[in-house]
């Protein structure tokens, strides 16, 4: 079996280069390639060109061990994902009866008759094996063929994510062997740190190359990932551990989950767990928070109308706030002027929609309100407030947004009060 270190990715699809299409193959199997530690210096896009897809496809065999191919292997002229390989190694395809057996019985079962074009899916190249496709017509290929003194992989998918992803899991990843160096990686997820600020707070870390720490900015906050690479997998976790427990340390206080933890399923986990119930009442995020809590799937078995949130209630101004029964009268207006009334309003909200509908914990969010130019003149003027209540008492607070637009402001302002209650839930 070939050891593949270093692998190259070659998406083929003038869909691609026009920007119609995502080009999520590539992402998929360059993250399967980097579970499995092996390198990847280039990904290239190449329209549905046969000189410029070769062109391709010899350059990338020059420099890695494997290079994929994914899409142009349809029954259309413009698919020539084919027609390159062959160039590029020198080779003429032939139908393969086998293939071609396969591919009439294929329509036959489907009482079609098999357009001319398709022949072309039951071609090989003398140094390539087919891969079977269980989801499609087009078969892959599997190509080795030698380059200087060391034997080199070609492996072309088919483009739809449906037949490619089993087809590498099935077809191409048990045909390969790959280094003996494993990963092992951790991401804490932050939040209520900026990403320039969280750096200076692991300074010292982020220089290091193994392990390595490395920040991204995400919607759910900043997140932080150590990974570390060594001969196998207790070795690798072993010159992990320190690290994270270093990076945890600096960034204490602001760590909500790590790896796959989604914040709205800690905070809907939790309540299901102890039992307890939530109510939103939402002035200024139009749902969005709702829209996260809502989104995470229950899990199987649970009984509809046993969901930990009650019920959330979108409200922007005081005429829809009346209609909860909330009486509220900010003094200066129908909204809020100043920050203390924000938060006081949002506390009003989270604890009349804790009350109303009898739920054990309330979130509320005031709605956005404006200083006047006058008042503020040297800072963000738009503002909101957020408070959550539950047995532990109420906390709120006022925030103001942030220079991005209106959407991302929302967005913001839902995941802070998300973290603001899972930050109460896991410390009562
Ligand atoms: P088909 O037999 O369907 O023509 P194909 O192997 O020729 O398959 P393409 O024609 O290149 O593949 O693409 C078919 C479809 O597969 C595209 O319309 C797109 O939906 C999806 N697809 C192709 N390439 C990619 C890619 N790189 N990332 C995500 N989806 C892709
Ligand atoms: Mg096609």
């Amino acid at each position: 079996m070939i050891t593949i270190l270093r692998a190259e990715l070659v998406a083929v699809g003038t869909e691609l280069l026009l920007g119609e299409i995502v080009d999520t193959n590539s992402a998929y199997l360059a993250q399967e390639l980097a579970a499995r530690s092996v390198d990847v210096y280039w990904s290239q896009r190449v329209g549905d060109n046969r000189g410029r897809i070769t062109e391709a496809i010899t350059a990338a065999l020059g420099r890695s061990d494997l290079v994929v191919l994914c899409g142009g292997l349809g029954p259309t002229d413009d698919d020539l994902t084919r027609e390159a390989i062959a160039d590029a190694v020198g080779e003429v395809p032939a139908i393969d009866p086998e293939l071609e057996a396969g591919l009439r019985s294929r329509f036959s079962r489907f009482s079609r008759s098999m357009p001319a074009g398709n022949l072309k899916q039951a071609w090989l190249i003398p140094s390539a094996e087919p891969l079977a496709n269980a989801n499609g017509t087009a078969p892959g290929w599997f190509v080795r063929t030698r380059v200087g003194d060391r034997i080199k992989v070609v492996a072309a998918l088919p483009g739809p994510p449906r037949e490619l992803v089993p087809m590498w899991e099935e077809q191409v990843l048990p045909r390969l062997a790959f280094p003996a160096a494993t990963f092992a990686a951790r991401t804490l997820k932050t939040f209520g740190v900026g990403e320039s600020h969280l750096a200076e707070r692991l300074v010292g870390l982020t220089e290091r190359a193994n392990p390595s720490v490395a920040t991204y900015a995400k919607r759910d906050g900043v997140h932080v990932r150590v990974a570390a690479k060594a001969a196998d997998h207790d070795l690798a976790a072993a010159l992990l551990a320190p690290v994270v427990d270093e990076v945890r340390l600096r960034l204490a206080g602001h760590v909500w989950g790590e790896d796959a933890d989604e914040l709205a399923d800690l905070v809907l986990t939790r309540l299901r767990l102890t039992g307890h119930t939530l109510c939103v009442v939402d002035g200024a995020t139009g749902g969005a928070l709702t829209d996260l809590l809502g989104s995470v799937v229950p899990p199987s078995g649970a009984a509809v109308g046993s969901e930990p949130l009650v019920g959330a209630v979108i409200a922007w101004r005081d005429e829809a706030l009346a209609l909860l029964g909330v009486a509220y009268e900010p003094s200066a207006g129908r909204i809020p002027s100043s920050d203390s009334e924000a938060a006081a309003l949002a506390a009003h909200l989270a604890e009349q929609g804790r009350a109303r509908c009898a739920a054990d914990y309330g979130v509320g969010i005031a709605p956005w309100w404006t200083a006047p130019a006058e008042t503020a003149p040297d800072r963000p003027t738009v503002g909101s407030a957020w408070a959550v209540t539950g047995p532990g008492g109420t906390e709120a607070r006022a925030v103001t947004a942030p220079h991005s637009g209106h959407a991302a402001r929302r967005e913001r302002l839902a995941f802070t009060a998300l973290v603001a209650l899972w930050t109460q839930l896991s410390t009562t």
